[in-house]
């Protein structure tokens, strides 16, 4: 069965990029029917800490992302013992050796290596048949070093990129354990992927240098290598890589913050890079139904929060009112608003949900049934006046006569009482919504009246 696996490294936020190829990897899986695993790769423990470990697992929560090993998330410090033991076995079968060079040997290598073009590492202490290794020099510790193939190419079938093949001469003889003993990235990952059964690695082609290297060790471990196929970057809207450091907003909390639902990020971030034909709105299981790594674009993507926020739109509109009134009210609470029973937010939210395009603009619709606004101080030098306000008196007492409280009747009361004014549906229109609502943006004004009630909007007109 198919295991893929998401390997992100905690030393910070979780980023969108990320967020998608969690993505290609859940969906991959579910379609497949096989399993997705999540790993937290912590070894670099300068940059990683627990907290960005629990804003990863927070992340992958608020997007819905489940994955299979809830109760098992691989945490590659915690595998050091079985790293170790790998590295004797890779050492026991002469797949790597020990490397004495010092710092400035190195160096010296490094500066060859550039003005020649070849690999870095000159395989000084690589053993081979009738060579004399230099003398052990007293008091190194060494580092572990791979014993990469040297003629012919490491070659993959990239599932994104088609085929790739790397000229192993350009491959160095990698550092797979660090003179303290400490294993090294890849070789970290190549024995993770293994262990946990890993059969396709979806990941960003930002890694596309380390799969040869990773490939090699894990055919000298006697295993056949996985599948791979690597999604392009996501580029900003100036069609630069997307950084925190350009300001563009990457972290998956900015995008909560900013009021994006789950299933929109998750329906925008899939069109990244990926395409079912002209479909741009869809739910999740029509994702995974639709999924296809043959589809994924190899060029990279463009961010563009135009159609985020179109695509969040229509998934406002989707969502069912209570689910969506969960949502609203920890917002309206930022906002003061405490009280939501009357009118049901629900009922508030099936009257204003189609004029946002996220959350916070949805809270702010809702605002007005539960306080009164401040009209905008254009809005009042238009619309009102002491004509107006005796007016308002006046529909208040027609108003007040009604047997029955719906939009309808409320409706039925405007175009008899306009006649009777001698005036347009604007001039009643208009300074009602600020008398009532404090705005002159609602939805149709009768609604509105309908649900905040008789007495309410009795009490905020002659107010
Ligand atoms: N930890 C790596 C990263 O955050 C991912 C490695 C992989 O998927 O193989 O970019």
């Amino acid at each position: 069965t198919i295991r893929t696996r998401f390997a992100p490294s905690p030393t910070g936020y979780l980023h969108i990029g990320g967020v998608r190829t969690a993505l290609f990897s859940w969906a991959f899986a579910r379609k497949h029917k096989g399993a997705f695993l999540l790993r937290i790769e912590d070894t670099d423990q300068a940059r990683s800490t627990a907290e960005s470990v629990n804003i990863i697992l927070d992340g992958m929560h608020w997007v819905g992302l489940h994955y299979d090993n809830a109760d098992n998330v691989v945490y590659q410090t915690r595998q050091f013992d079985r790293y170790k033991e790998v590295i004797a076995q890779l050492l026991e079968q002469g797949h790597a050796y020990h490397c004495y060079c010092s710092k400035e040997e190195l160096e010296a290598m490094r500066e060859k290596a550039e003005k020649e073009g070849t690999a870095t590492y000159d395989r000084r202490w690589r053993p081979e048949p009738g060579k004399t290794l230099p003398p052990v020099p007293e008091g190194v510790e060494p580092v572990v070093r791979f014993k990469s193939p040297l003629e012919g190419n490491t070659v993959w079938h990239d599932l994104v990129k088609g085929e790739i093949a790397i000229p192993n001469e350009a491959l160095d003889d990698l550092i797979i354990a660090r003179a303290d003993g400490t294993p090294t990235y890849n070789f970290c990952v190549v024995v993770d992927d293994h262990d946990m059964g890993i059969t396709h690695v979806i990941r960003g082609d930002d890694h596309v240098n380390n799969t040869p290297k990773q490939i090699n060790i894990l055919k000298a471990l006697g295993t056949t290598p996985p599948q791979y196929a690597h999604l392009p970057m996501i580029l900003n809207e100036q069609g630069k890589k997307i950084s925190k450091r350009s300001g563009d907003t990457v972290a998956i909390t900015d995008f909560d913050a900013m009021g994006i639902l789950p299933e929109a990020m998750l329906n925008y971030l899939a069109r990244l890079g990926w395409a079912h034909g002209d479909d741009e709105f869809f739910t999740m299981p029509q994702f995974v139904e639709w999924f296809d790594l043959k589809d994924v674009s190899p060029s990279p993507s463009r961010m563009d929060m135009k159609k985020l926020l179109w695509i969040n739109a229509e998934h406002i509109k989707a969502t069912p009112d209570d689910k969506l009134a969960a949502l609203v009210l920890p917002r309206l609470h930022v906002r003061d608003i405490r009280e939501t029973a009357k009118p049901a937010l629900e009922d508030v939210l099936a009257l204003v949900k189609e004029r946002a395009q996220d959350l916070n603009q949805l809270a702010d619709e809702c605002m007005y049934f539960y306080k009164k606004g401040t009209p905008a101080e254009a809005d009042t030098a238009k619309h009102w006046d002491d004509e107006a306000a005796a007016r308002m008196l006046r529909f208040a007492e027609q108003l007040e006569g009604l047997a029955d409280w719906n939009a309808e009747a409320i409706h039925d009361l405007f175009k008899p009482f306009c006649e009777a004014e001698g005036i347009k549906m604007g001039k009643l229109g208009m300074p009602l919504r600020l008398a009532v609502a404090g705005t002159a943006k609602t939805p149709s004004i009768d609604a509105v009246l309908a649900l905040l009630g008789k007495e309410e909007v009795l009490s905020r007109i002659r107010a």
